[in-house]
């Protein structure tokens, strides 16, 4: 009786509950002390800072962007936002151009601020804890690691502006490269192989696809329960070099460096994406040879054709199920016989033996109907794909022959932020978290200092 052994370990008095102590380490309170000490003198160095650059616009009349002419002075006003080590104050002149209808406040843009919101690098970080960890938990790391009191919301905020202009710029460099009149960086240096994977999976939306105003005295209809809620695919691109395959030990592989693309929806998209960023690498020359890895979804090859020179790949793993889908059905599942047959498969294909395993496949005489269409279907995939099963000589080339690099990807761009338990997102916010986060993995973080802020409405 597992109970009464249990009882016998149990000492004969219960451990006493652990001491707190009374007080944190003096030194953890003096490191506090400091850093709130600090806080002031930092903040009225910026302060004077923040004042010198407004003393020097000052009295500096902007030109019009759109007809040339002086603008005039319309007011002056105090404005404030909140930076890392607390609120900073100018007062700024807003100038006008009354024939263009056009104004403009250039204090505020020389600054890169925007009044009453967060700025500068307290944006970035909030933005950044945003990036890993849900909004609510985002908000609590703020609490412990900047000593910030904000509510979920406002990182939300934070991560939207800042997610937006990434995602402007994403689509920009997309939309240049897709013009024949872009150029790329130079390919002198293009690699002679660049391996090129896609992989996809859904993502919860939210139900709503409009902000609801609700307009005076105006009843809204009820919103529609959660499961009608719609799914998105988001895909995601990842490219890397053969040769920067390296096996730190041995079965453990992992690459120098890969670069991700992300986007929601559309699979032209994605591609326009990776050739964006095929170019900006200066990785596609005359004579590279562009490795796709898929895993037989028809999206893939059919948008593949975009590169001349190319080498298409089915990947191994995905090869491998089809033929154990017809092995456990033939040999019941789990058994050592399904089990062995699959490795005898396995084997020949990895040695490039596609026109025999077809072959071998085609003597068989199975006994009942479900397991000859289930062999034809098998048979009929392998024959389609034979000309992306040379598993050998991919091997040899050192082009890989699996899908696990994307995999991979994607499941850390996508799934470790976006797929937690009950999570929905609206479009424009998938697409800019999308973006801050790819930023990050990409190792690209720093691009956020050189990007054009763009106001939200709202
Ligand atoms: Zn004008």
């Amino acid at each position: 009786m597992p109970k009464q052994r249990l009882l016998r370990t149990e000492p004969e008095t219960p451990p006493p509950r652990p001491v707190l102590a009374e007080d944190p380490p003096r030194f953890l309170l003096l490191e506090r002390e400091v850093e709130i000490e600090y806080r002031p003198p930092m903040l009225a160095a910026l302060q004077s800072k923040v004042d010198a650059v407004a003393d020097a616009a000052r009295n500096t009349a902007p030109g019009c962007p759109h007809c040339g002419q002086p603008m005039r002075h319309q007011d002056t006003r105090p404005v404030s936002w909140l930076a890392r080590f607390g609120r900073l104050h100018a007062l700024v002149s807003r100038y006008r151009c009354r024939p263009c209808r056009y104004e403009c406040r250039p204090l505020l843009d020389l600054l890169g601020v925007e009044p009453g919101r967060i700025s500068g690098a307290l944006a970035r970080l909030l933005a950044l804890l945003a990036t890993v960890a849900p909004y609510p938990l985002a908000a609590r790391l703020a609490w412990l690691l900047l000593g910030v009191t904000i509510s979920p919301m406002g990182i939300w905020r934070v991560a939207q502006r800042l997610g937006e202009a990434a995602t402007h710029y994403t689509d920009a460099l997309s939309r240049y490269h897709a013009d024949s009149r872009s150029t790329g960086a130079p390919t002198e240096g293009a690699p002679a192989a660049v391996v090129l994977g896609v992989d996809g999976c859904n993502l919860g939306m939210q139900v709503r696809s409009k902000r609801r105003h609700r307009k005076q005295g105006e009843t809204l209809p009820p919103l529609p329960p959660i499961e009608e809620g719609r799914f998105r695919e988001v895909k995601t691109g990842v490219l890397l070099l053969p040769s920067e395959r390296v096996e730190p030990s041995p079965g453990r592989r992992s690459l120098v460096r890969r670069f991700l693309v992300t986007c929601l929806g559309d699979a032209d998209a994605i591609f326009a994406r990776l050739y964006a960023q095929l170019r900006e690498l200066g990785w596609v020359g005359t004579h590279t040879v562009v490795v796709i890895v898929g895993d037989g979804a028809e999206w893939i090859w059919n948008r593949a054709t975009m590169f001349a020179r190319r080498c298409e790949i089915l990947d191994f793993w995905h090869a491998l199920e089809h033929a154990w889908g017809f092995a456990q059905l033939r040999y019941g599942e789990g058994s050592a016989q399904a089990d062995r047959w699959v490795h005898e498969i396995a084997e020949d294909l990895r040695a490039g033996k596609v026109p025999e395993v077809i072959t071998r496949l085609e003597r068989l005489r199975p006994k009942t109907a479900e397991l000859r269409e289930s062999l034809q279907a098998l048979i009929g995939y392998y024959r389609e794909n034979a000309g992306r099963m040379r598993y050998d000589e991919y091997l040899r080339l050192g082009y890989g022959i699996g899908s696990g690099a994307v995999e991979s990807a994607h499941k850390q761009v996508v799934h470790a932020r976006f797929r937690q338990a009950g999570m929905r997102w609206s479009e424009a916010g998938a697409r800019r978290l999308l973006a801050l986060r790819l930023l990050l993995l990409n190792d690209n973080w720093a691009l956020l200092d050189r990007l054009r802020m763009v106001s939200l409405a709202g």
